[in-house]
């Protein structure tokens, strides 16, 4: 059996809104029955104004500083723990700043020897997506509605995939975060999306089965059912993410997420070890062991 994770182990360590510390969560992650754990700090930050709440004492240079002191903890637990659990090592993307916001995760990617990075957005030109309900409603009107913020999303997502070609693509639909639990995307929006699982497709791409939005009371996993069944006949494909922010989340809401995964139509699930790289794991031979 195989139990794994790609998308999260955020900690408190290295960042100012999770908790606990990266041996905590590897640690729980053992005890969880992961075999397979990917660790993906947020990258840090580079104007003050992309700052988020409770980085400003840390400010710019302090997040660089939490970021190299994070590879180095990382890297050094893959081999403390290497006989228990297989730590995957990589970051979490913004598309920011804007206009540099591509040479600059390059760069950061090419600063140490990471096994693959989750490529995601948390903004449209600069304003979170996922900050606060009324952040996100005030955006949705200076852009000129539902519809417009969606396009705006979709699109831009998918230049993200086709520019930066990441192995994983984090929270596809986190724009429906603060949507009620009845939400549907429109037909241009799923239009869009589909542009998007093309580019991710074509890119060799896969998806961030993210459950996050399970255990913070936000409704389905990301990305939601329609999305998930129109990449499976896309033959795009998939992997688990558990997005935890500390040892107490490790794990949380992964098996609403398998369950999401084989009702869209899955057989398989992408896992990564760094001596096989990515393979296709059959669904009934993935549980925690
Ligand atoms: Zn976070
Ligand atoms: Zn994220």
């Amino acid at each position: 059996m195989t139990w794994f994770s790609f998308h999260g182990g955020h900690s408190g360590e290295f960042c100012a809104h999770a908790k606990g510390t990266l041996d905590e969560v590897v640690q729980r992650a053992i005890a969880r029955g992961f075999t397979h754990y990917g660790l993906t700090e947020h990258v840090p930050r580079f104007r003050p104004e992309d700052l988020y709440p409770g980085e400003e004492d840390l400010g710019t240079d302090g997040l660089m500083r939490a970021f190299l002191a994070y590879a180095n903890t990382a890297f050094a637990l893959r081999e403390q723990y290497e006989d228990r659990i297989e730590l995957l090592i990589g970051f979490e993307t913004e598309t920011l700043p804007p206009g540099t916001w591509l040479k600059t995760m390059q760069t950061l990617r090419l600063s140490q020897p990471f096994d693959y990075i989750v490529g995601s957005s948390h903004d449209i030109d600069g304003r979170w997506v996922d900050y606060n309900p009324e952040s996100t409603e005030a955006l949705k009107s200076d852009l000129g509605g539902d519809e417009a913020l969606h396009l705006a999303w979709f699109a831009r997502l998918t230049d993200m995939v086709e520019e930066l070609r990441p192995e994983v693509v984090g929270h596809i639909d986190l724009v429906r975060k603060f949507e009620p639990a009845n939400f549907a995307f429109g037909k241009p929006a799923l239009h869009a999306a589909e542009r998007l699982l093309e580019a991710v497709k074509a890119t060799g791409g896969i998806l961030d089965v993210n459950s996050a939005p399970v255990r913070n009371g936000y409704g389905h996993a990301y990305p939601l059912p329609i999305l998930l069944e129109m990449a499976c006949r896309m033959g795009v494909g998939v992997t688990l993410g558990d997005d935890s922010h500390g040892p107490d989340t490790v794990g949380v809401g992964l098996e609403a997420s398998l369950q999401a995964i084989i009702a869209a139509g899955y057989r398989t699930i992408r896992r990564l070890s760094r001596a096989r790289g990515w393979e296709n794991i059959p669904i009934d031979r993935v549980q925690p062991r």
